[in-house]
């Protein structure tokens, strides 16, 4: 089997579920009781809490911990627009972002929130220009993702940060895809609301956190308890708070040596599919990209059926068509670059980390061959494309 899906999820780590493990059984007190064992327990949470917050130059009262990526892009928005209905109701997002905050952006419009979706250019990025245009007296909330899970396109978060800062306007970042590959510091990039998730970099599924600066108003999501300081109920997760902070640890002491690796080894698979399988592009700037992440858009395959191709080879990959999912609509973030639906179809996300290999690499690509080649070759499309342009040996 070759995993090629690390956006969507990792392996959890031998060392993180080691660290985790002592909180099931041993350890498993509530923390917000008084007694002893308890306090023992608050004690390496908040040391969990301080080394993640220390992680984006955060402090620990700026850290909440969530169920997760969705919980945290849900609780950013939801929560900033309740809290500041009364200042205004427009939102800015862009149009690559994640279901998580789409869909919440969506049921705030029915809500009579108004929500402005930037554009992002062929490359996946967004105008700062337009995102200064768009914002209104009544703005209360910029919301732009800081790396993307399809195209792994990194948006200019910093500038992004200084334009809303300088409207008054806050702004929130998903940073779920970025968070432990490249650096982060909320300060200095004019962050007030990040989101992350632990499962996307070798944590358990389940956590994750919201960062909220000092002095920003946020209405609960959860409401209930007293946990994390009374604005996200619900028993605190010990076994998973320690397992987060474990991974992130690890995420970060070998993230330069573990992106340049991962980096190698995309650059061979790239220089490779676009040598050996003609009418292939990739999506996404290749400048301002996560190192693990490619996206190729194959001409005349439909998507689904590569998937099913590649995994009866043992290669687990994602498509940017999200038939997978029930629905035939290809992916927002392709058709938001521009890609024509029959092309964003064609699309494949392989998400590498440092626990592929170079075989591996080489080994889906000899497979990605054979796969393209067989599918064209019961495309009456391609067979029409391939007379007219006179080629034969394609
Ligand atoms: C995975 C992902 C999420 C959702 O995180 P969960 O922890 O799975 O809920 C949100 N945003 C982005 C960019 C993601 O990649």
């Amino acid at each position: 089997m070759i995993y090629l899906d690390n956006a969507a999820t990792t392996r959890v780590k031998e060392e993180v579920l080691e660290a985790m493990k002592p909180y099931f059984c041993d350890k498993f007190y509530n923390p917000s009781s008084i007694y002893g064992p308890s306090r023992d327990v608050t004690k390496e949470i908040n040391n969990a809490r301080k080394f993640i917050a220390q992680s984006i130059g955060a402090s620990e009262n700026e850290i909440y911990f969530t169920s997760g990526g969705s919980e945290a892009d849900n609780w950013a928005i939801k929560g900033i627009a309740l809290s500041r209905k009364d200042k205004g109701r427009h939102i800015i997002t862009s149009k690559i972002e994640h279901h998580a905050v789409l869909e919440t952006c969506k049921q705030l419009e029915s809500l009579g929130f108004e929500v402005t979706y930037l554009n992002v250019n062929s490359e996946g990025l967004i105008s700062l220009s337009e995102l200064e245009d768009s914002i209104r007296e009544d703005t209360i909330l910029v919301s732009v993702m800081s790396a993307n899970n399809e195209i792994g396109v990194i948006e200019p978060i910093k500038e992004i940060g200084e334009i809303c800062h300088k409207h008054n306007v806050l702004f929130h970042t998903d940073a779920v895809q970025s968070y432990g590959n490249i650096n982060i510091d909320v300060n200095d990039m004019n962050i007030d609301l990040l989101s992350t998730s632990a499962h996307k970099l070798h944590g358990p599924k389940g956590i994750g956190f919201l960062y909220v600066k000092r002095g920003v108003m946020i209405s609960p999501l959860i409401s209930g308890g007293n946990q994390e300081r009374g604005k996200r109920a619900g028993t605190t997760n010990s076994a998973l708070i320690i397992g987060f902070a474990k991974a992130i640890e690890l995420k970060l002491r070998d993230m330069k040596s573990n992106n340049e690796y991962v980096l190698n080894l995309r650059n061979h698979l790239v220089t490779r599919v676009m040598k050996e399988i003609p009418y292939v592009r990739i999506n996404g700037s290749m400048e301002n990209r996560l190192p693990g992440n490619i996206n190729f858009s194959f001409r005349f395959i439909e998507g689904e059926g590569m998937l099913l191709k590649l995994d009866m080879a043992g290669i687990c990959a994602s498509s940017g068509s999200a038939c997978t999912s029930g629905s035939l609509d290809p992916s927002h973030v392709l058709l938001a670059i521009g890609l024509p639906h029959e092309i964003a179809h064609g699309s494949l996300r392989i998400s590498i980390n440092e626990e592929n290999t170079m075989e591996e690499m080489d080994e889906t690509v000899d497979v990605l061959v054979k796969v393209i080649r067989e599918l064209r070759s019961m495309s009456p499309l391609y067979e029409d494309f391939v007379k007219k342009e006179g080629s034969v040996n394609v």
